[in-house]
Parts: structure tokens; C-alpha cells; sequence
């Protein structure tokens, strides 16, 4: 049936058909309801505000934390017809004051602006003598403390509500896991908006966990697959990017640097070019993504461990947004997660805040460790139970396009060398980091063993049968496991959990993942 809603999105947008949740979203609004739209990245949400923006009498108020953002909108609403601006702190005041007359005078369908603005008394009263069509509140997870993007004026925009009851609201966000999305409806009283919740499974990205060995190299390797393509390479500091950068571009790699240390005219050459050039690779901070629409990002790589799922699962939704096949690729070790461990502890943060943190931290390992189809364990965490349909090379209602489902991890009984690292651990004192501990497995006679009396001890030499690296995955495991935990307060050192005990008694068995068999290239490559 050819509804006004369908006829505007084939008009003005160009579109044969709604996705998803689209049409009943634009219905539901359009019709003066409230609602809550969760739905991931690249799913196609701004139509679910802009149709209704196009359908109502009156201008829709789009209130959006980013400006970059709310640029590209407008210029693309411009494009399409539409009668839409912006109003944000880059306008000068005249051309702010002709947009607020094109309000009143009910010439706009769409008026994007940062939040601050519009909770100044002045623009709310403007907003009282102005046709109002809808509110849409963009990134609406802003409202949440515990989020990475919190915005305090996001709390503020009850009032919205409170001063125009009548005027209906549409919340979105991509990111939900369930406790964000009740503070969402909690803190922006849409208690009583109806939710449309998406699912959040990207099927064209297949998801890959490395154990880290050598990052730049495994990077590269990774790369090989990806030549001419376009990516994000994220990195945990801008030191990091810009050693990464600099390591990729003398790799023949077109790879540019972006974090927020850097001069502001180079930050935004090096986006425009990632935009507008083909197969440029972005190695950033976290600090690049929000907002940046490319639809052909073939791959998003994490050489260091995020710090949660939800941003974890932000950071890859970046790739294959087309819905062509992509790749998210992340290269993880215990160094990440001890180093991870010290920046929560020795934050600024309240106890309550780090432990929160640690938590988050958590369910990222066990993501990471996880011998379970990686899509599962990812949408577990959003409170989706996924089950596939049953697609090719699938087992156990598996993805069929992760790591794990393509190559299922093999368990090993690990609990004899489980023994030996804990009561080496305990015997050097709990003190060492894993690759001292290690080399007093392995026997090693290196100048610190000696200086600490080291190889005097009964453990010494009793993990020779390993190689460092097998052993760098058991204590990674270890960790993980909760069977170590890193003195985060301090430098990082290991020491014996609760649960350490029953191992060591020998009351407890321990499984780990079989080390994955280094690739031939890589073997090769190392002996030269
Ligand atoms: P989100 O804000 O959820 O990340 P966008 O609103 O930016 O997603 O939409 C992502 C992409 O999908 C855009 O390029 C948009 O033009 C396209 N899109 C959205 N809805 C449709 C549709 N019904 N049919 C075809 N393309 C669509
Ligand atoms: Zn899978």
C-alpha cells in the first residue's frame, strides 16, 4: 500500500523501501507518539526522525552532541530538498539569528542543534512561539553516567516533556545494552514511549580474536587480505597511532594518523582524505568514529584491547556498513589487559565507577576468551539470544562467520601447567609480571632471575616443556579466568586469586584454549 510515509521515502529520499523497523517507527511518530529506537549503527535511523520531520506540521528539533555530525545532515537533507539547518557555536550571530526567524516563520522541516544551545532560556522561549513538528534526541546513551560519551545537559532534557507535552519524542541510540537502555528511558521520561528494539547483529562482519605476539606483524599479515582497502586501526594511545601510522606507511600502506593530541588542521585533512580517497587506512584513538558515515570501511582492526563491549561493538559497527562482507580484527594480550587494569585503578575515578569499569573490562576478556561463536557472546551482552537459522559451515546455532565458528578452538588440560605458574608465581612472591615468572619457568639464568635468587628456586626450570609463548597464553588465560589477578594499584604484578587454591591442591581442573598453530608465513618469516 503506497502510504504518505512510503511515497516521502521513495520521493524525497530515493529509497524502494523501508528496513527493518523503519515504517513502523515513521508511523508511530508521525501519528504524535513518543519512542525509543534502539537500533545498531548504519541500521538507518535518521530516517525514523526525518520522515516524520517531512510528514508533520512544523519544524522537528533534532538535538545532537555532535557537530561534525549535524553538518553532514543538513548539507545532505539540503541536497535532498529538504528544509533543514543547524545551529551550533560555528555560526556567527547573524546567520544564527536568520535561522531562528525561518523558525518562527515555520519555513523549516528539520533544525538540528547541540544541547547546550538548546536549553538556554532564550532558545526555549523562541521554541514556544515556533510550530513544533517533533523532538528527536540523537545518541540518546549521552544521557547515561556509566556510558563513554556522557553529556550532563543530555540529563536536563526532561524539560523538553515538562514544557511541551504534546509535542511528541523519538530517542535513538546504537548503543543498548539493557541496563543503558532503562537509564535511557528512566533519565528522558520515556517510560512510556513504546521501544523499537533492532536486532543488533551485523552479519556481514566476521569477528577474529588473535593472541597477541608480535602486533605490527600479525597487523600486517592481517593487512595482506585487505590491500587497496579502506580501514580503522584503533590504538590505545597517540603515541601508539602515531607509531603505527609511521610503521604501516613504510610498509607501503596509505595509512594516515588521527588522534585529539594532534594539530587540528592535520586531524581534519587526514578524516577528509580517509573520506573522500579510496583505500586509506585511519590508524586512531577512540577519539575518531563517532559520527563518520562511510559506508565502504572494509575493516576495523583493534591492535590493543578496548575497554568494553559496547565499545567494542561501536568501534567494528564502523565496518561494512554497506552490508558488503568486512572484518572486525582484534590482536589482544595480557599485556592490554594488565595495562588496562592500571588505568582504571589509577584513574580519577570513584570506587564505584572502577569497579564498574573492572566489570566492563571483564566481559570484554571473556568475549576475547571465549571458545563460543563470538557473534553469540556478542549479543548475549545486548540481551540478544542469537540462534542462526542454520547458514553454511554453521555448528551449534553459530554465526558461521566468526573465528570460532570457522575454525571451532580446541580445549586442552591445562591444569599441571596451571600448578606450575601459580606456585611460581607464589614462590617468587607475587610480585613479577608474567614474563619474569616465565623466565623462571623456562630456567632462564638472565640477570634479574639471579639478582632476586631466582633461580634458586624449586620452580626454576620446571616449565621448560613450554615455549614463552605458549606460557604468555596460559597466564593470559589465568588472568582471565580469575585464577591471577594483576596488582593494578601497583606495577602490574601477578599474585594468587581465592580461587587460586583449589588448583594448587590439585581439588580443581583447568581447561584452556589450545594456542592457535602459528600461520606458515609467520613461522618462516620469524627464522629468517
Ligand atoms: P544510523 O544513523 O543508524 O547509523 P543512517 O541513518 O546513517 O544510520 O543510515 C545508514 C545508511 O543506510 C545511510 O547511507 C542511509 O542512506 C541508508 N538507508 C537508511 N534507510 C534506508 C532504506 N530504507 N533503504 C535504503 N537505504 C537506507
Ligand atoms: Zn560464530
Amino acid at each position: 500500500m503506497q502510504t504518505p510515509a512510503l511515497d516521502a521515502l521513495q520521493r524525497v529520499f530515493g529509497h524502494a523501501a523501508f528496513r527493518g523497523e523503519q515504517a513502523a517507527i515513521v508511523e508511530h511518530v508521525a501519528a504524535g507518539n513518543d519512542a525509543l529506537v534502539l537500533m545498531p549503527t548504519g541500521g538507518g535511523k535518521s530516517l525514523c526522525y526525518q520522515l516524520p520531520a517531512l510528514l508533520r506540521e512544523g519544524a522537528a528539533i533534532v538535538v545532537s552532541p555532535l557537530i561534525a555530525l549535524m553538518q553532514d545532515q543538513v548539507e545532505a537533507l539540503r541536497q535532498l530538498g529538504a528544509r533543514a539547518a543547524f545551529l551550533n557555536s560555528t555560526l556567527d550571530a547573524e546567520t544564527a539569528q536568520a535561522i531562528e526567524r525561518q523558525l518562527l516563520a515555520g519555513e523549516l522541516d528539520l533544525l538540528y542543534v547541540a544541547p547546550e544551545r538548546l536549553l538556554t532560556p532564550r532558545f526555549l522561549s523562541l521554541l514556544d512561539r515556533a510550530p513544533l513538528a517533533l523532538f528527536a534526541i540523537d545518541e540518546a546513551h549521552c544521557v547515561s553516567q556509566w556510558g563513554h560519551d556522557f553529556r550532563r545537559e543530555y540529563r536536563e532534557l526532561t524539560i523538553l516533556h515538562e514544557r511541551w507535552p504534546q509535542v511528541p519524542r523519538i530517542a535513538l541510540t546504537a548503543t543498548a545494552d539493557p541496563p543503558t537502555q532503562r537509564e535511557i528511558a528512566e533519565r528522558l521520561q520515556l517510560e512510556e514511549a513504546r521501544r523499537f528494539v533492532s536486532s543488533f547483529d551485523r552479519p556481514n562482519i566476521r569477528y577474529t580474536v588473535v593472541e597477541k605476539d608480535n602486533a605490527k606483524r600479525q597487523l600486517l599479515d592481517f593487512l595482506q587480505a585487505h590491500g587497496g582497502e579502506a580501514g580503522i586501526v584503533y590504538c590505545l594511545s597517540r603515541r601508539k597511532v602515531e607509531e603505527m601510522a609511521e610503521f604501516l606507511a613504510g610498509h607501503g600502506i596509505d595509512a594516515v594518523p588521527y588522534h585529539a593530541g594532534m594539530d587540528a588542521g592535520r586531524r581534519a585533512d587526514n578524516q577528509r582524505r580517509f573520506l573522500r580517497a579510496e583505500g586509506v587506512v585511519v590508524v586512531a584513538t577512540i577519539a575518531f568514529g563517532m559520527g563518520i558515515d562511510k559506508p565502504d570501511v572494509r575493516f576495523v582492526a583493534h591492535v590493543d584491547l578496548p575497554k568494553s563491549i559496547e565499545g567494542y561493538y561501536q568501534e567494528t559497527g564502523r565496518a561494512g556498513r554497506d552490508g558488503e562482507p568486512a572484518d572486525a580484527w582484534m590482536c589482544y594480550g595480557l599485556g592490554d589487559l594488565v595495562l588496562l587494569r592500571q588505568m582504571i585503578e589509577q584513574s580519577e575515578s570513584g570506587d564505584e565507577r572502577k569497579r564498574l569499569e573492572h566489570r566492563k573490562l571483564d566481559a570484554l576478556v571473556g568475549y576475547c576468551e571465549s571458545m563460543r561463536c563470538r557473534r553469540q557472546v556478542l549479543l548475549a551482552n545486548f540481551g540478544e539470544d542469537y540462534v542462526a537459522a542454520a547458514p553454511e559451515g554453521a555448528t551449534g546455532g553459530g554465526c558461521g562467520n566468526c573465528d570460532n565458528c570457522l575454525q571451532p578452538p580446541e580445549a586442552w588440560d591445562a591444569t599441571e601447567a596451571a600448578q606450575k605458574a601459580l606456585s611460581c608465581v607464589y614462590r617468587s612472591g607475587q610480585r613479577f609480571g608474567a614474563a619474569h615468572v616465565i623466565d623462571i619457568l623456562r630456567g632462564s639464568d638472565s640477570e634479574k632471575v639471579r639478582q632476586f635468587g631466582h633461580d634458586r628456586l624449586s620452580t626454576h626450570g620446571i616449565g621448560a616443556d613450554l615455549d614463552a609463548r605458549a606460557w604468555r597464553s596460559v597466564f593470559r588465560q589465568l588472568v582471565a579466568h580469575g585464577l591471577l589477578e594483576v596488582d593494578a594499584e601497583g606495577y602490574g604484578g601477578l599474585r594468587l586469586t581465592s580461587d587460586s587454591r583449589a588448583v594448587l591442591k590439585g581439588e580443581q581442573g583447568v581447561l584452556l584454549r589450545r594456542i592457535a598453530a602459528r600461520r606458515e608465513r609467520e613461522r618462516t618469516r620469524a627464522t629468517r
